[in-house]
């Protein structure tokens, strides 16, 4: 009997996961012994990580986008539909095209949303870069500012010890806003303040996610001159009057407000009613080691979907792919899983236009941070140019 492998979701974590599995069951599949399919709601894929800097006029829409077709092995069965339903105890998919697709294996690889409405009046009044119409947006507003306040927040997911999307991001666009202020001379008449929730994962009152790098942050933004506040936990935004109030109490105004917005999961994942929190935010519950979905049998979550403490990041799915490719085909060929993952993210963090610094942690070690250099920025813009689609080819 034929097995059927369903992905469901073309972004990071679904494409390289779909190369290795193709890879490791190259045999299986072409004697009609397993059968790979990815299901996506997009003929294109996008390199998300490239929207922060068509927020700073630096990348466009054609140099971020491939079609998903053109990134997968030929052994992949590549649908473009959007799945509307899990049906788990049936094992069926429900897809908008009214199709249904059974599956043995199922991987949840549709990422996370932006989800400003969560905080009274945000949609209205603040700017982000996680999708690239927002970024757009905002590069206007960045490209032409004079003078004023430019008002930085982050917003955490409210299901406990969960991150938001790309942890460093905050970081290193606030850098680059400060490197991009000075390119356009604006820089001594605007005001840059980055401030921080007062909850942030497991710590209190920090500036950053993880103490080290949080440590070193006041001293990076004192030789830019960039303010920092922490204790600033964004509850709403009154768009007339331009002000941002935090749950802790203080009003801020601000000419532009770029936030970190809130998160969560698309709806049909929030809808199989998974998740463990109550939050509306739909997190599956993800095994740590495994990367299964608790209590359900040949069911695996990837990258921005899963309830672990880890960054919600390329750098992530990088390290949870081959993890479950050999989980799965364990699975096939043994009867259970073999590969844990350790929490692994690695990336290089984008410090203002020009430098990078690489970074690396796990579920037991934070991210040492080094200083940034010249050859960093290389590194970074290397792979946001090339190696990023070699990556998810499943080649490196
Ligand atoms: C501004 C920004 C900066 C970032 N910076 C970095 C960085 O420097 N380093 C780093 O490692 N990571 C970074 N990230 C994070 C990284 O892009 C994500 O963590 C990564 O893309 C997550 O991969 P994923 O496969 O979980 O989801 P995605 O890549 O978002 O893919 C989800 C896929 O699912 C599809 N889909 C969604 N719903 C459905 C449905 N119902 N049916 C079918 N298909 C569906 C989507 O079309 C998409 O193809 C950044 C992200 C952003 C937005």
């Amino acid at each position: 009997m034929r097995n059927r492998i369903v992905i469901v979701g073309g972004g990071t974590g679904g494409t390289i996961l779909a190369n290795l599995l193709a890879a490791k069951l190259h045999r299986e599949i072409v004697n009609n012994k397993v059968e790979l399919l990815m299901i996506s709601d997009s003929p294109f894929h996008y390199y998300k990580p490239a929207f922060m800097y068509v927020a700073f006029n630096a990348f466009f829409k054609q140099e971020l986008t491939r079609s998903q077709q053109s990134l997968l092995r030929p052994e992949i069965k590549f649908i473009v539909d959007k799945a509307e339903r899990f049906d788990l105890s049936q094992r069926v998919i429900h897809c908008h095209s009214g199709k249904q697709y059974p599956y043995d294996f199922l991987v949840f690889a549709t990422g996370c949303v932006p989800w400003p409405d969560r905080i009274d009046g945000l949609a209205q009044a603040g700017d982000h870069f996680y999708q690239y119409q927002a970024a757009r947006q905002l590069a206007q507003k960045l490209a032409t500012i004079e003078k004023g306040r430019i008002f930085i927040t982050v917003s955490f997911p409210e299901t406990p010890n969960v991150p938001h999307q790309c942890g460093i991001a905050p970081i290193e666009t606030t850098l680059m806003l400060d490197d991009y202020l000075r390119r356009r001379g604006v820089r001594k008449a605007v005001e840059i303040v980055y401030t921080y929730p007062s909850v942030s994962q497991l710590l209190r009152n920090c500036l950053f996610l993880q103490r080290p790098t949080a440590e070193a942050l006041p001293g990076i933004f004192a030789a830019r001159d960039i303010r920092h506040q922490r204790g600033f936990t964004l509850s709403r935004v009154d768009a007339q009057q331009k002000i941002a109030y935090s749950a802790e109490g203080e009003e801020q105004p601000f000419d532009i407000l770029m936030a970190t917005p809130p998160i969560r999961a698309v709806e049909a994942v929030c809808n199989t009613g998974l998740s463990e929190g109550n939050t509306g935010e739909g997190w599956l519950p993800t095994d740590h080691q495994t990367l299964q979905v608790y209590g359900q049998q040949g069911v695996y979550v990837i990258g921005d979907t899963v309830d672990l403490p880890v960054s919600k990041a390329g750098g992530s799915c990088h390290n949870q792919a081959p993890v479950i490719a050999d989980n799965i085909v364990a699975e096939l060929r043994l009867g259970q899983t073999v590969s844990h993952y350790d929490g692994k993210v690695q990336a290089i963090a984008q410090m203002g236009l020009q430098a990078g610094m690489p970074l690396v942690y796990d579920y037991r070690h934070d991210v040492l941070p080094t200083p940034s250099t010249k050859v960093g920025g290389m590194l970074r813009n290397g792979f946001n140019r090339g190696l990023y689609w070699a990556t998810v080819r499943g080649l490196i």
